[in-house]
């Protein structure tokens, strides 16, 4: 397994795969990898010959008071779990390959970003669209695989490789949980025991929505007063947003369908966390 940090070296060698009829698949993070990130490296695995992970904790996305210095970071860690899983690139840029002095190009996506967590965080989908745009640009993969965990992110990048007909297929895998429920995420560590425990309100508000849902209950509102009710109970919980939204529009809904997705983001402590599931079919 080969780790590159140049821009250059990289897309040299992305360039000879090709060249060579390889096939090339792409799993993006942030780094700090668990069990979650291993299930989509183990998908890009089945569909080509070069597997690449991408190690970056990308500055454009973070808002200002965000995480971003604090971001866990463990590439020793990271590199091991890779050679296990098959990877034959880790690209580990440094924020300088990426953003060079003098940098002045931006990606966005309208409409679809401006809910939820775009809502909440500005500027934060503009951030991730131009680094996934620079990633495919640079390794030119035939297919890229993110998880459902970050919904909305998904659903921004397939309008935005639709948008811009970039040649990659996305492919979303369903969220990975611990054994109680919580959803995993590398932000998980910023949790003390106490907190850890009050971050289950999370993936029990999806349960307890989807319990509401097959008793009959089908008014978005009446459910998400409910959710609200429990959450606001948890002392270190405060609630950024919780929304019923259709799938692919990521609009408002007022009662559930099949496309009903509840999409939740809440503050434990400090540490902002998001979850989300189908309310009718039952999986993430
Ligand atoms: P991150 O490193 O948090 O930027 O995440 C990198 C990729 O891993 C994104 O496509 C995430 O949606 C995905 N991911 C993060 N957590 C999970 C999880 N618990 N299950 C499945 N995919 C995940």
């Amino acid at each position: 397994m080969n780790i590159i940090t140049s821009v250059s070296e990289m897309q040299q060698k992305m360039i000879s795969a090709r060249s060579a009829g390889q096939t090339i698949s792409l799993v993006p993070t942030m780094g700090f990898l668990h069990q979650g990130h291993l299930s989509l490296l183990e998908e890009g695995r089945k569909r080509c010959d070069v597997l690449v992970l991408s190690i970056f904790v990308n500055p454009t996305q973070f808002g200002q008071g965000e995480d971003f210095d604090d971001y866990p970071r463990d590439l020793k860690q990271d590199s091991q779990f890779a050679e296990e899983m098959g990877v034959d690139i880790i690209f580990a840029p440094e924020n300088s390959q990426m953003y060079p002095q003098k940098y002045a190009t931006y990606v966005d996506v309208e409409g679809i970003t401006d809910c939820l967590c775009g809502a909440s965080r500005p500027g934060h989908f503009r951030g991730v669209c131009t680094v996934v745009s620079k990633l495919f640009n640079i390794i030119q993969p035939h297919s890229a695989v993110f998880g459902n965990k970050d919904f909305q992110q998904l659903a921004v990048i397939k309008r935005m490789t639709c948008d811009l007909n970039m040649p990659v297929e996305i492919i979303g895998l369903p969220i990975y949980r611990e054994a109680d429920g919580l959803a995993m995420s590398s932000r998980n560590v910023y949790l003390n025991n106490d907190q850890r425990q009050q971050a289950l309100v999370l993936s029990q508000s999806l349960a307890r929505a989807r319990k509401l849902v097959a008793s009959g209950e089908s008014d978005c509102a009446v459910i998400i007063s409910n959710l609200k009710k429990d959450i606001n109970q948890k002392a270190e919980a405060r609630i950024d947003y919780i929304q019923i939204c259709h799938q692919l529009t990521l609009e408002d809904q007022t009662d559930v369908d099949a496309d009903s997705v509840l999409l939740l983001a809440v503050y434990i402590g400090k540490t902002r966390l998001i979850d989300n599931g189908f309310l009718v079919t039952n999986h993430d």
